[in-house]
């Protein structure tokens, strides 16, 4: 039976998604959790683009062994050595280049005509093998260029040795049928196209990429590129989790199969949510919090009495099972790690001591703590950017009759730096302007700060997750503790460290 390749480009076009930037080692915690997916290839970045994507490029390569990893380049030679570089040290590497094909790119952006633009397209390839036979060429806006120029570049770039033909709807501007016939006349019409796996790429601007990947998928593409949440520029790409769940769920129809481990869907639909910042719909398709709530009366009779009747997916598949094992205080140290282990989580031994101590601390305060809560521990411990700055004490005083004030005291390389006291419209107001008056950076900006209980119950987690403008770029923090001022502090300050590690790269 045929097999549809998953191609996630989470960590190149959904970065581009605006306020979204990724530090390497955020980027490799993704991809280590899309190797636990199985997805089949990662496009770690564009190296080219700048030093960080390079880094994390290579990082990625080095360190992700069980799934293909791709790094992007234009059609010349300073982009490809770049990505080659980025790649080298990795299990199976992949160089995706890409070239516009299409009359307004070519004249306007290229201003190359197609016969310069086939030329190059068949150098470029060429210069790839010197490197890799793995070898994926993109035909950019390819559902906006001319049919007979795509078969004639096509049939080239084979002969030249891609082994990846992919034909991008780069401003989601395709229909299904349409787009579907697109790939089928490719098809049809490329002597040579057998040798290669047909892949496809469409964006969201119409909310028509699910829809146009999968009528691709009905005629012939093999491959589809895709990202976790559907994030990425404008509207997005193809939702990674609507195509598998949608290939999975209805195998019936489609009688294909992928070899994705879907139960680890949640995990990274909250992930990636975390790390970029961006929070998911409540009614998205397969992730989005309400996906598996019934509300109206009928249909939890129905549910009750037999999940099918309204239910096409079960929540299990996808990781969404209720964890009924409760830890509290008295948990040892055994039974936690056995726990962290069935959550999916490999940590390293001093991690591990860190996590667990963290969770006595909360297990004094809170009596019930359930899988959520544990997650949110360890990825306080795992995503952490390195500390230029740690919160040392934070003391707020705030109520309706008195001026809130925070005083902190912070730690920079072990030194104790000065205590400052100020005080602001509320609480949190206070302890930013306490904590910018010590650091003495000025021009940081506050974009958004969200707050959510982890779970129900006053005595929750508060998760903090704050976006701040320094230089005119977005930098993330978050938090997850019992009291949202401290978290909030927290938050604060790693979005900042992340700045002073980005900007010391
Ligand atoms: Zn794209």
């Amino acid at each position: 039976m045929d097999i549809i390749k998953i191609f996630d480009t989470t960590l190149r076009d959904g970065e581009q998604s605006p306020g979204v930037s990724l530090i390497p080692e955020e980027k490799l915690a993704i991809a280590q959790q899309l190797a636990r997916m199985k997805v089949d290839v990662i496009e770690a970045g564009f190296p080219i683009a700048s030093n960080g994507d390079f880094q994390s490029v290579k990082l990625i390569a080095d360190n992700v062994r069980t799934v293909e990893i791709a790094g992007l380049a234009r059609c010349n030679v300073k982009d490809i050595d770049r990505a080659w570089e980025a790649l080298k040290g990795g299990e199976n590497p992949r160089l995706h280049i890409f070239l516009a094909t299409s009359p307004i790119h070519m004249k306007y952006k290229l201003k190359m005509t197609e016969e310069e633009v086939l030329e190059r397209a068949v150098e470029s390839v060429k210069y790839c093998s010197r490197y890799t036979s793995n070898i994926e060429f993109s035909a950019e806006d390819a559902s906006r260029s001319e049919r007979e120029f795509l078969y004639r570049l096509f049939e080239a770039v084979i002969k030249a040795g891609a082994r990846v033909i992919n034909i991008p709807d780069t401003v989601g501007y395709a229909v299904p049928l349409e787009f579907g016939l697109l790939i089928k006349d490719i098809r049809e019409n490329v002597p040579n196209i057998d040798q290669v796996t047909l892949s496809v790429h469409c964006h969201n601007d119409l909310g028509l990429a699910v829809a146009n990947s999968l009528a691709a998928i009905e005629n012939g593409a093999r491959q589809v590129e895709v990202a976790v949440n559907g994030i990425g520029e404008r509207a997005g790409n193809t939702a990674l989790e609507e195509v598998v769940m949608a290939l999975r769920t209805r195998k019936d129809y489609y009688n294909l199969n992928i070899s994705q481990d879907t139960t680890q869907i949640m995990r990274l639909s909250k992930m990636v949510s975390k790390l970029t910042g961006m929070p998911v719909q409540h009614n998205k398709a397969i992730v989005g919090k309400n996906a598996f709530l019934h509300e109206s009366g009928i249909h939890q009779d129905g549910v009750i009495k037999e999940r099918s009747t309204y239910e096409i997916m079960d929540a299990k598949s996808i990781g969404l099972e209720e964890n009924t094992l409760v830890l509290g205080k008295h948990s040892g140290r055994h039974a936690f790690r056995e726990y962290v282990k069935e959550l999916g989580y490999e940590l390293e031994e001093d991690t591990f001591e860190e996590v667990f101590n963290r969770f006595k601390e909360l297990a004094d305060k809170k009596k019930k703590l359930s899988s959520v809560d544990i997650e949110a521990l360890i990825n306080n411990e795992i995503y952490s950017v390195e500390a230029y700055y740690e919160l040392e004490y934070v003391c707020v005083s705030t109520g309706n009759t008195v001026l809130p004030t925070a005083t902190i005291k912070l730690k920079k390389e072990d030194q104790i730096m000065q205590v400052a006291a100020c005080s602001g419209d509320g609480p949190i107001d206070a302890t930013f302007k306490a904590i910018n008056s010590v650091i003495g950076i000025d021009n940081i900006k506050l974009l958004s700060f969200k707050i959510d209980a982890i779970t129900g119950g006053t005595d929750a987690l508060g998760d903090v997750v704050i976006k701040l403008d320094i230089d005119g770029k977005t930098f993330i923090g978050h938090s997850a503790q019992p009291d949202i001022t401290y978290a909030s502090a927290l938050a604060y300050l790693e979005a900042i460290n992340r700045y002073i590690s980005v900007s010391q790269q």
